[in-house]
């Protein structure tokens, strides 16, 4: 299970690896990163084994998903140490495509996603979920596995790759896999490291004060009243911004208002904790 995984650099090499296995009839498991590994990460590596013989694991800072003024300069790379956690949970082999190796200098097509990609994320960061479809798209491409596994910490996000799979008839069924958290409830996230220790004691108040709004939402509060009394709470606790709490139906984030009588619905926030913005979400 700890053997130190196959690391390759270009398309030619990954596709060579992907042919010997389809010919020994692997079926092939797929986890797509950022890189700056946490467990989080890892617990999708150990669900993709439970369901094929061959794991693949991709660490791209994929510059389509970034705007203007975000953090793709400074996103932490760790890549020796991910290397290491990659192989310790068992994944065979690291995709680590060179930059510049990924777009044609002359690249041209973008998607258009809607649906679930369309209002929370979308509101203050358009350009994400395009180019996440972009970047998801061309690894499904060059990786071709038999499965995907998407963290449900970025919820939006796993419900577009979800949609645009369908749409597109990729032949690559696609898992969400739970979030795994800290012990005071913080999503792990790569992003996390940015915190020092004063920003970290707010950003914990996150997952409480969800759990709190989701309770009350269940209990039969109106979704605005709830959802508003979660951004005072955020603001008090010390967070500097929220961009949303919304209580949303599960499968496809329409949004939902009043009582959520038997919807199976879901409660997301985003919020800003010492310039870092951070996203959570829930059952309700
Ligand atoms: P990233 O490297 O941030 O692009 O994330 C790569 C994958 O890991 C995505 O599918 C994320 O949803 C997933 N992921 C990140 N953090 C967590 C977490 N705390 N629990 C479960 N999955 C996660």
């Amino acid at each position: 299970m700890s053997a130190a995984p196959i690391i390759v650099r270009t398309e030619k090499a990954l596709r060579a690896q992907i042919s010997k296995w389809r010919l020994a009839d692997h079926k092939i498991g797929y986890v797509p990163t950022m890189g700056a590994l946490h467990d989080g990460h890892l617990s999708l590596i150990t669900f993709a084994r439970k369901h094929t013989e061959r794991v693949v694991a991709s660490i791209y800072v994929n510059p389509t998903q970034f705007a203007e003024g975000e953090d793709l300069a400074t996103y932490p790379r760790q890549e020796k140490s991910d290397i290491r956690k990659l192989g310790g949970a068992g994944c065979d082999l690291v995709y680590i495509p060179k930059s510049g190796s990924m777009y044609d200098r002359d690249h041209s097509t973008q998607i258009n996603v809607g649906g679930a990609a369309l209002g929370l994320e979308t509101d203050y960061r358009p350009h994400f979920f395009g180019g996440v479809a972009l970047i998801v798209t061309k690894l499904f491409n060059r990786v071709q596995p038999d499965i995907a596994v998407f963290g449900k910490k970025d919820y939006q996000q796993f419900l577009t790759i979800r949609r645009m799979t369908t749409d597109f008839d990729i032949p690559v069924r696609v898992y969400g896999a739970p979030i795994i958290r800290e012990k005071d409830g913080l999503a792990m996230s790569s992003r996390n490291l940015y915190f020092d220790a004063d920003a970290r004691l707010v950003a914990g108040q996150l997952n409480k004060i969800m759990r709190v709004c989701a309770k009350e939402i269940k209990n039969g509060s109106h979704i605005g009243t709830a959802t508003a009394k979660a951004k005072r709470a955020l603001l008090k606790s010390g967070f500097q911004s929220v961009d949303y709490v919304a209580a949303a139906d599960r499968r496809n984030l329409s949004l939902l208002r009043g009582p959520i009588k038997d919807r199976k619905a879901r409660l997301l926030i985003a919020a800003t904790c010492a310039g870092v913005r951070l996203i959570d979400n829930c059952d309700i």
